[in-house]
């Protein structure tokens, strides 16, 4: 069986899923020849408190956001394994899902990467798949330290990650998107405007289930 083209794994709380992962993720399919990406809801984030809103409703709004993009997909296997969701279990399970072969891309914001020595067995990540850093509003790059010297030594070009099925780190310069979810859940609760933050079948989504505690008189 020939190996899967390259495919790119957004994880992510998405709570909700806003107009920041899913326009980020669009640019990078455009700036990449991606056979698909996949957006991995967590279950049970390490490193945050359990989110307010179920992993259920976070999956099914990224579902409805991206049901008109076939290059989109919204992949629940955090959704079926107990305990904390470690991105390194995630990759380990789609490496047998994919093979050895297949090139895996694991796409996050700059503020993810900043984090990540305190991921679960964080220098496997690289020996499972690449590590595509997006820029964020407000986030830089490390200029020292264990992260710095990590992009340092595994530091590659966009063809390099495609020549090989893992092992780099690449940032990959998009347009910048200035969307948090904190800013939206604090919108909503509000009342504020979140039209132009989250796509539109997320907000009926969140207006049907009450989610947020989103004011029903929200003027848009
Ligand atoms: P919060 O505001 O609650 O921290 P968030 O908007 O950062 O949430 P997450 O679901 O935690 O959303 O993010 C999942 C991934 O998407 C992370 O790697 C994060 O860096 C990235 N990301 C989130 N928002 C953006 C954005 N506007 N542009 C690029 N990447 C983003």
């Amino acid at each position: 069986m020939n190996a899967p083209g390259p495919t790119a794994v957004f994880g992510g709380t998405f709570n909700p899923f806003h107009c920041g992962h899913l326009g980020s993720a669009r640019d990078l399919l455009d700036a990449l020849p991606l056979h698909e990406l996949r957006f991995v809801p967590a279950a049970q984030p390490p490193h945050r408190k359990l989110p307010g809103v179920s992993a259920e409703d976070r999956a099914a709004m990224v579902e409805l956001a991206i049901a008109d993009d076939p290059r989109l997909r919204c992949d629940r296997r955090e959704l079926e394994r107990d305990g904390p969701s470690y991105t390194v279990d995630t990759l380990e399970s789609l490496r047998e899902e994919l093979g050895a072969e297949t090139c895996l891309l694991l796409v996050m914001g700059c503020d993810a990467v900043q984090g990540l020595p305190h991921w679960h067995r964080w220098e496997q990540l690289v020996e499972l798949a690449h590590i595509v850093v997006l820029a964020r509003p407000g986030w830089r790059l490390p200029r020292e330290g264990v992260v710095h010297d990590f992009m340092q030594q595994r530091g590659g070009t966009a063809q390099d990650l495609l020549r090989a099925p893992c092992g780099r780190v690449h940032v990959q310069q998009l347009a910048p998107r200035d969307v948090s979810a904190t800013a939206i859940r604090a919108l909503l609760q509000s009342g504020g405007a979140v039209s132009h933050l989250l796509p539109g079948p997320v907000i009926q989504y969140i207006r049907d289930h009450g989610l947020y505690g989103a004011a029903p008189t929200t003027q848009e």
